[in-house]
């Protein structure tokens, strides 16, 4: 059925991006009618679902990738998703509480973390420098049998984990139930075009089509898709790093996470309890580059050739990466985690990293588990784009691209599109009780 009505903003993804810019929408703004499409017959079904990411809440205290700044961006962002949530009355089926650590393991990781911790801990109230003594304390597994000198940077009593996908729901039931306004979410509506019209834009899907005056795209891989198709972001190409996991019996009783290899853009691995899988640690994510813009649906890979867009300035790119030993290693050594046999044999070397005690029949590949993290390929800079990037095209169109750690951003990045819309339509928003209720 094609509509002729003309909604304020239509929403394209229904995970956690889409859903917390849906909530601020409809809970600060005066923007009277905002439109969600999401093509499954869920929310947050694809990247956002638990089952696929590792359920952190980064605060950029553990995660030694992070400089400062950034550190302090993340934690800004994660606070207002511990903020919104913690009022709720389903409160404990969104956040959870573990402690949280990373290991620095021999000379090198023992120094760079005593020295992160002096740069740091002003800022993280929380941050403890624990010593062996203390981390066996915490978690015994990370000190059983181990020989090398080690310690950590641990957080102990705060929100550390999150499933992502209930708190997407939670966002849209919020955001349907504001009183006086017209939030529409449509589920099983696949876009497949959106086109400049003369109120905005017409977006068609297998449902119909819908007009709008501004057109917000959150649609994870698919969001470079979409602004490809239309003329936008040709300066970027995509690198999806697919992320596989392993589960082994709980014996770990919080996070667990390694030190970063500065040479590597993607994340060392971790141990963390499962929230969806109770009894269970899950180790992970390996970084496996796959030619599909979604997790086990190959139907993507042609929409993925499509925006890769092979030229010499991505080989230029890829080939940078390939030339650095440290990245040539890994990527080989996570292909060889993926196969059949030999991968829990070479995936446990690393986990004992974590779990010295570690045993192989206490490993398992987790199946169907992980889901893609579509990493940007900077054509001009011949470099990765790390972390989420927006393309803002002034027209009444944003297209959002949300890599780790997008899902903590969720709200902070909402609140950028939330700005940009506003401005855009003559609209306002209340920005002191947004402060008051998430800041
Ligand atoms: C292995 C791994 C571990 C991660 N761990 C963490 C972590 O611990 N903490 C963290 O903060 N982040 C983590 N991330 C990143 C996080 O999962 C993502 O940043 C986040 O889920 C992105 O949310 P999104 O809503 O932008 O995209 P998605 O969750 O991918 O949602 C996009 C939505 O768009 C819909 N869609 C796509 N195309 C169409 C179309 N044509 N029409 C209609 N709908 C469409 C999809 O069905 C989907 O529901 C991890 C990612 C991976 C892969």
């Amino acid at each position: 059925m094609d509509k002729a009505h003309t909604h304020d903003v239509i929403i394209i993804g229904g995970g956690i991006s889409g859903t917390a810019l849906l909530y601020l929408l409809a809970q600060y703004s005066d923007i009277n009618d905002v439109m969600l499409l999401e093509k499954y017959n869920v929310i947050a079904n694809v990247n956002s679902h638990g089952r696929n990411n590792s359920q952190t809440l980064h605060c950029g205290d553990i995660e030694t990738n992070y400089t400062l700044e950034k550190a302090l961006q993340v934690k800004a962002s994660a606070n207002m998703v511990v903020r919104y949530a913690v009022g709720l009355k389903n409160k404990d089926e969104i956040l959870y509480k573990y402690s949280k650590m990373v290991i620095g393991v021999g000379d090198k990781e023992v120094r760079q973390l005593r020295e992160r911790f002096r740069e740091f801990g002003p800022h993280y109230p929380g941050m403890q420098l624990l010593e062996k003594d203390q981390i066996e304390k915490v978690e015994p597994a990370v000190i059983n049998g181990r020989k090398e000198d080690i310690v950590a940077l641990a957080v102990l009593d705060e929100y550390t984990a999150v499933n992502f996908q209930a708190l997407s729901q939670s966002f849209v039931e919020q955001a349907t139930s504001v009183k006086g306004k017209t939030v529409e979410v449509m589920l099983n509506s696949k876009v497949s075009k959106i086109k400049k019209s003369a109120n905005g834009y017409t977006v068609k899907t297998s449902k119909g089509n819908h007009e709008a005056k501004f057109v917000v795209v959150s649609s994870g891989g698919h969001s470079l898709l979409f602004a490809h198709r239309m003329g936008y972001g040709q300066e970027f190409s995509c690198l999806p790093m697919a992320g596989s996991f392993y589960f082994a019996p709980d014996v770990l009783k919080g996070k667990v996470y390694t030190v970063q290899n500065d040479k590597l853009p993607f994340a060392a691995i971790h141990g963390d309890p499962d929230v969806l899988v109770p009894g269970k640690t899950r180790l992970g994510p390996t970084a496996l580059a796959l030619p599909v813009l979604e997790r086990y649906n190959w139907k993507t890979l042609p929409e993925f050739l499509y925006i890769l867009k092979l030229d010499i300035n991505v080989v230029k790119t890829l080939w940078g990466l390939l030339r650095v030993a440290d990245i040539r290693n890994y990527l080989f050594k996570n292909m060889c985690f993926e196969i059949p046999f030999i991968r829990r044999h070479l995936f446990l070397n690393d986990a004992r990293k974590i779990i010295p005690g570690l045993k192989l029949k206490d490993l398992t590949f987790a199946k169907k588990t992980g889901g893609i993290r579509p990493v940007m390929i900077d054509k001009k800079e011949h470099c990765l784009h790390l972390g989420e990037a927006k393309l803002n095209t002034g027209h009444g169109l944003i297209f959002n691209m949300t890599p780790s750690p997008g899902a903590t951003s969720c709200l902070g990045n909402a609140e950028k599109d939330l700005e940009i819309i506003t401005d855009y339509l003559g609209a306002s928003f209340d920005n002191e009780r947004l402060k008051r209720d998430l800041k």
